[in-house]
């Protein structure tokens, strides 16, 4: 009844650290943020040394066992999950190795709240960060890594310098834009198919003092759209993201502006706002230091676990529209949804970025030069029938997203076939194809996707 006795261990060299056969450890591995899809492991290893995964991961290739990384497990569709082989806890692997002048080097486990603790006190900081600090570096790698400053700086995955990985054959390279290129390109938001990542140098720039945030609002969808063209366009907001959110049942429509600053250097508010049509007697102007920033979801978070909802499913839709249909696009789903669709405290993110600034190959995007997210960021009740009707929606949703010539973005909780994939790598797919018999022929790695 225990599957995991069926693993050969004898054949396994000695490793240092742990192969844990534990039901607590292989359930905990099971399951993720979204709640929704749940595969129970074989194993679970905690890697003692970039050895131990390579020896795992050949092991498991030339047995015929699958292997996935886990970060945080904030994936919401079984993504870093398993069933017939191991998963390997990263969390173990979060070292801090060193911080330079314009860099820090860390192991794959390491959050983004762990990578600011290094940095902050040197006033440095990654410049694009997620909205929440607790996803590790190497599950955000995996998909993209998009943030508020994307429309200046990129992904997370633009602002690498050089990684260290472990092949789906067992084998350990570094890799960078200078050395071993070709894996550089499909690692970086390569949704763990060629290669785990074990270690990360990041590129650091200078930490503002300040942060001045704007939340302006909207009476509707095209307003908030053209305020934010118009913000993109003359380059004024340093952070650029919009929401739509129905805190009363009724959509209210928020764009989110930050402008950096030097302590007592304090933007002049007229001109920031100079030509924006938004309802100015709503608008809320904050003066945050930059630490309170960065740090600014952990209060929703924290919101969201008094509630219970932090607990429950998610099944979250998250895309990229062309900038040439997305208005119309965005509020003719949102036409056809009603708020409970994203829950009590859910929200609907929409906000523009240039493509230009994201380089990394296997980024997805739309055609165009300015591209949209427009995500729905559900959190469900504890009623089953509603997460099947939320996941409804985001399969029904998803042939409308592709005829306006969008792209989903893979953290989506929504299962595409290989022939979507194909399909959402587009030209790229050649590539992809090859890199993962070049780098993973025994496609052991990351089965999650389910892209092979
Ligand atoms: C509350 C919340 C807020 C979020 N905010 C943002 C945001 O602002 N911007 C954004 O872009 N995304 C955001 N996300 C999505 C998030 O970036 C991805 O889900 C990310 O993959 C989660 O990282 P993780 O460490 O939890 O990864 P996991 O869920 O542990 O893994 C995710 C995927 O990455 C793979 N993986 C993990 N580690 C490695 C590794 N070392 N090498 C290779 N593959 C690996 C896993 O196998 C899996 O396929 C958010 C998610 C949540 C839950």
């Amino acid at each position: 009844m225990n599957e995991a006795r069926s693993l050969p261990l004898t054949e396994l060299p000695p490793l240092d650290g742990e192969l844990s056969l534990d039901t607590e450890v292989r359930a905990a591995a099971a399951d993720d943020f979204g709640h929704v899809v749940e595969r129970m492991p074989l194993a679970v290893l905690r890697p003692g040394s970039v050895q131990d995964i390579a020896l795992v991961t050949r092991w498991a290739a030339d047995n015929g066992w699958k292997v996935a990384a886990r970060g945080q497990g904030h994936s919401t569709f079984g993504r870093s999950q398993v069933d017939t082989g191991i998963v390997i806890d990263m969390t173990g692997f979060g070292d801090i190795h060193r911080v330079g002048e314009d860099h820090i080097v860390v192991g794959a486990g390491a959050t983004w709240r762990s990578v600011l603790a290094a940095t902050l006190p040197r006033k440095l900081t990654p410049p694009v960060l997620t909205n929440y600090l607790d996803l590790s570096v190497g599950g955000t790698l995996s998909v993209g890594g998009i943030g508020g400053t994307t429309h200046r700086y990129g992904m997370a995955t633009d602002n690498v310098r050089e990684l260290e990985v472990v092949t789906g054959e067992g084998k350990v390279f570094t890799c960078s834009r200078e050395e071993n290129t070709e894996l550089f390109d499909c690692v970086r938001a390569g949704l763990g198919q060629f290669a785990l990542i074990t270690r990360a140098t990041l590129s650091l720039v200078a930490a503002p003092d300040r942060a001045r945030r704007y939340a302006l609002v909207y009476p509707d969808l095209e307003s908030l759209a053209a305020d934010q063209r118009l913000l993109l366009r003359k380059g004024r907001a340093d952070h650029l993201q919009g929401s739509i959110l129905a805190p009363d049942g009724r959509w209210r429509h928020q764009l989110e502006m930050v402008v950096f600053h030097a302590s007592g250097d304090q933007p002049d508010d007229d001109a920031v706002l100079a030509g924006l049509a938004d309802d100015r007697a709503q608008a809320q102007i904050d003066d945050l230091s930059y630490r309170e920033y960065v740090e600014a979801f952990d209060k929703f978070e924290e919101l969201l676990r008094t509630t219970g909802e932090w607990a429950n499913a998610h099944p979250w839709w998250l895309t990229f529209l062309p900038g040439s249909a997305a208005e119309e696009t965005a509020a003719a789903v949102l036409a056809d949804i009603e708020p409970q669709d994203v829950g009590v405290h859910g929200l609907v993110t929409f906000y523009p970025l240039t493509v230009d600034a994201i380089r990394t190959p296997l980024v997805t995007m739309p055609a165009g030069e300015v591209v949209f997210t427009f995500n729905l960021i559900r959190f469900a009740s504890t009623d089953t029938q509603q997460v099947g009707h939320m996941l409804e929606q985001n399969r029904a949703l998803y042939p409308r997203i592709r005829a306006a010539g969008g792209v989903v973005y893979p953290v989506s909780a929504f299962p595409l076939t290989p022939s979507e994939w194909e399909e959402h790598f587009g030209a790229r797919w050649p590539v992809v194809r090859s890199a993962k018999e070049r780098f993973d022929p025994a496609h052991c790695l990351t089965p999650g996707y389910e892209v092979f």
